[in-house]
């Protein structure tokens, strides 16, 4: 089948490559003149709400999906009636939302942070004086990777925080003590069979992604990962893959927010898992079952961001059971450039592998403050 995906990056690359392991081809369409994943298919290059080339890809495709959030949900419902669009468009719709997102999970009863709404500085206050501080402070549409937020300490910066985020269109959310932060991914079929990955354990400095584990030992947060997962990809009707990131609170998991893509923290499973990400969405999306989503020992993922040391290709070429993914970007501060994934047979030796992979670069991509 040929599959259109909107956006080129490198998500794009590693479905495409998927595609072509399962005997697909994956067309892309993204405004950017020389996109990571041009090395996985051809690329119709136009803005990502060019109504003329996304009806062409329609046309052209058998199925589309997408792999970034903020694509033009609008624009896409145009071409809805052309072509099968999946995950659905009210997926993406709730996700773009941070204030819909936290509603959809309050009615699932998915746990989540204290949050209000606001609009103003006397509703900031006033979630200030009912939540406590700190709080964080994030506007509710367009924000990832930590952008468009702001940590609330104190109620002299209320006009700063405004000030920052645009005023209005915001959430404010408890800020959470957390032990640690982890991500669920799950996959539906057509016919609705669902499947889901160990849970992955994460790591972000500056609320950038920077390392991954899996899989979180621990039976109690995954069996509440998987029921959370599974409620949301029935009550969103959702077909192929979707992301959780949780924060882990003793026993308890509160969800952040979802992403109805493939995601990040889930690369390992190129490596690390019988049937990757990638392609499990690349089966779902072509009216196939889930391939088994067991993991192979253990698995880790350190992003590469900024640049791609010589330093750290030499490491992962020196360990057998590392893998470098160059996503052939331009580098630039604070840009995914590529990652390192590395597998081994127990977490000791996952655990050792990642941090000699890291030192090599510590120095170049985690910011001041966060190396080791
Ligand atoms: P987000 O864009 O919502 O995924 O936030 C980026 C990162 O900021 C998260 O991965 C957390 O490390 C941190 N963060 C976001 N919200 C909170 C919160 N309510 N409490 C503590 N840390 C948070």
């Amino acid at each position: 089948m040929r599959i259109g995906v909107i956006g080129a990056g490198q998500l794009g690359q590693m479905l495409g490559t998927a595609a072509r392991g399962l005997g697909h081809e994956c067309v892309f369409l993204d405004p950017g003149a020389d996109p990571p994943a041009r090395t996985a298919g051809p690329v119709v290059q136009a803005p990502f709400d060019d109504r003329v080339a996304l009806a062409i890809l329609a046309e052209k495709c058998d199925v589309v999906t997408y792999e970034f959030e903020n694509v033009p949900v609008d624009a896409l419902s145009d071409i809805a009636d052309l072509t099968p669009i999946h995950p659905p468009l009210d997926a993406l719709r709730q996700a773009q939302d941070r204030l819909t997102e936290k509603q959809l999970f309050d009615r699932l009863q998915i746990s989540l942070p204290d949050y209000r709404s606001i609009d103003s500085a006397a509703d900031l206050r006033a979630a200030a004086e009912q939540i406590g501080l700190p709080l964080v402070v994030k506007t509710r549409r367009f924000g990832y990777d930590g952008k468009g937020q702001y940590v609330l300490r104190d109620l002299a910066d209320i006009d700063t925080a405004l000030e920052a985020l645009g005023g209005s269109g915001l959430i404010a959310e408890q800020w959470v003590a957390f032990d640690c932060e982890v991500s669920a991914i799950g996959v539906r079929s057509i016919a609705g069979d669902v499947a889901t990955y160990c849970l992955t354990q994460n790591e972000h400095a500056e609320g950038i992604l920077r390392v991954s584990r899996a899989p979180v030992m621990d039976d109690q947060l995954t069996s509440k990962a998987r029921a959370y997962m599974q409620r949301l990809l029935e009550e969103l009707d959702s077909v192929g893959v979707l992301a959780l990131e949780l924060f882990v609170v003793g026993e308890d998991l509160l969800a952040n927010e979802f992403a109805p893509r493939v995601h990040n923290s889930g690369h390992w499973t190129i490596e690390g898992a019988a049937t990757s990400q990638f392609e499990n969405l690349i089966l779902a999306v072509t009216g196939e079952r889930p391939g088994p989503t067991t993991t192979i020992g253990f698995a880790g993922m350190i992003n590469l961001i900024g640049e791609i040391p010589d330093t750290a290709r030499d490491a992962a070429l020196a360990q057998t059971r590392a893998a470098l993914h160059d996503y052939g970007k331009t580098p630039r501060p604070g840009r995914k450039l590529g990652h390192i994934t590395v597998t081994a047979e127990t977490d000791d030796a996952r655990d050792r592998m990642l941090g000699e992979i890291r030192q090599s670069v510590t120095d170049s991509t985690l910011p001041a403050g966060t190396r080791t």
